[in-house]
């Protein structure tokens, strides 16, 4: 039987990461269902990095990923991570609540933000219509993020540093014995493991209950994207992203079209999610109201699932019910933007020690991250 110190379930963005961290310091296997990599929620989202999105532990975590966004080790990508982009949040009548919201919580975490008025936003993004946006806040530092990059150099970096990332590999089982796992896998494999790490998405609840650990009530919730053609002769290149205040819709230029959603937060079981005609239609709807954007036809159009658990921090931590079971789940719709330190922050509590110092200084503590402050 194979024998590693710590075993990862699920290749996506949060089991990469982590084990990347880790395997700079002990053996590890990354073990994937799928027979590629990124074919669920990490191949499905919008590549956006916002320090002002999500709540307080989230947006530290995304501000502690930039350093590493901004200069990943040599030979990490062949091109840099993070393009410019810039993200206007947008308010209509009714919503200067909501936009003061947004700005004050990010602004508390140290995000630059600039308030704009009609004028102003329309000047960087010329199809918001005349009299739909009341007052708008601008942050310069959002990016895009090249999120396959990210995530094959995570995996790339596991085989450097000695890790194996081994793919139609599903675990379907989990038994302890003499303080070791043995993993069971579909195709009757086993390998012996001391630490599991629950790293699979809409999924993570099913794995623990294969290991015995009471669940920590993560809810998958499906979001929709569509790529629209841009206005024509319009080259939407230079705009920003645009979100709705209250997050009723969002868009942003993806390779000289539009990429756009409804922003819908659909419960639903784990499952390969697919867009609902309905949120295409309402997602069409929303941003016609805000935007001078005709749509002729839906060039393409997708869902993934994005899983909470209530409070929408993420769950990061061994479980106290559970020895030798370590939950990497909850990341919601912030999985890449947080990728860097959630990784890292991932690696260090697995291997028993304090959370990095970046992370603890932004505020972020050990009982904010683990499962014990759900049950
Ligand atoms: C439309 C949309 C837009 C988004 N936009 C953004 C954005 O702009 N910025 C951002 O940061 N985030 C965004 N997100 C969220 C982000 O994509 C997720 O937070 C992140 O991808 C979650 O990564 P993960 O590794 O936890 O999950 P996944 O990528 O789903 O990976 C989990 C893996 O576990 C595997 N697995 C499950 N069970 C088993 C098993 N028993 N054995 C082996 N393998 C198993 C699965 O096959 C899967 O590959 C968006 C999401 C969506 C859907």
């Amino acid at each position: 039987m194979d024998k590693t110190d710590f075993l990862v379930i699920g290749s996506g963005i949060a089991g990469a990461s982590a084990a990347y961290a880790l395997s700079r310091e002990a053996p590890v296997l990354v073990v994937e269902r799928e027979a590629a990599h990124g074919v669920h929620t990490t191949g499905r989202s919008a590549a956006l990095y916002s320090a002002a999105y999500g709540n307080a532990v989230i947006r530290a975590l995304t501000l502690a990923s930039r350093a590493f966004f901004d200069a990943p080790p040599a030979g990490f990508a062949d091109y840099p991570l993070l393009s410019p982009r810039g993200c206007l949040y947008i308010a209509a009548a009714g919503q200067a609540g909501a936009l003061a919201e947004v700005e004050g919580a990010a602004v508390a975490s140290g995000v630059a933000m600039r308030r704009l008025d009609a004028a102003g936003a329309r000047e960087l993004c010329p199809i918001l219509r005349d009299g739909h946006v009341v007052q708008a806040v601008f942050e310069p530092d959002a990016m895009d993020i090249d999120v396959q990059a990210l995530h094959q150099g995570f995996l790339k970096g596991i085989r450097a540093h000695g890790g194996q990332a081994r793919l139609d590999a599903e675990v379907t089982g989990l038994t302890r014995a003499h303080d070791r796992w043995i993993v069971s896998f579909r195709d009757g494999a086993e390998v012996s493991a001391h630490t599991v790490i629950d790293a699979a998405g809409a999924w993570a609840d099913v794995v623990a209950g294969l290991a015995g650990a009471p669940p920590v009530g993560l809810q998958p919730k499906r979001r929709t994207a569509l790529i629209l053609e841009a206005p024509e002769g319009v080259a939407p290149g230079p705009w920003p992203a645009v979100i709705d205040a209250d997050e009723q819709f969002y868009f942003k230029p993806e390779a000289g079209r539009i990429l756009a959603s409804p922003a819908d937060e659909t419960p639903s079981e784990p499952c390969d999610a697919q867009p609902d005609e309905w949120d295409i239609a309402v997602c069409v709807d929303r941003i016609q109201a805000a935007a001078d954007l005709p749509v002729r036809r839906v060039l393409r159009s997708w869902a993934g699932l994005r899983s909470f658990v209530p409070d929408r921090s993420p769950v990061i931590g061994f479980d106290p019910a559970c020895p030798g079971f370590f939950w990497l789940a909850g990341q919601g719709g912030y999985g890449v933007q947080t990728a860097p330190a959630a990784g890292r922050v991932a690696a260090a509590l697995a291997l028993g020690r304090p959370l990095p110092d970046d992370v603890a200084a932004l505020g972020v503590t050990a009982a904010m991250l683990g499962p014990q402050r759900l049950r």
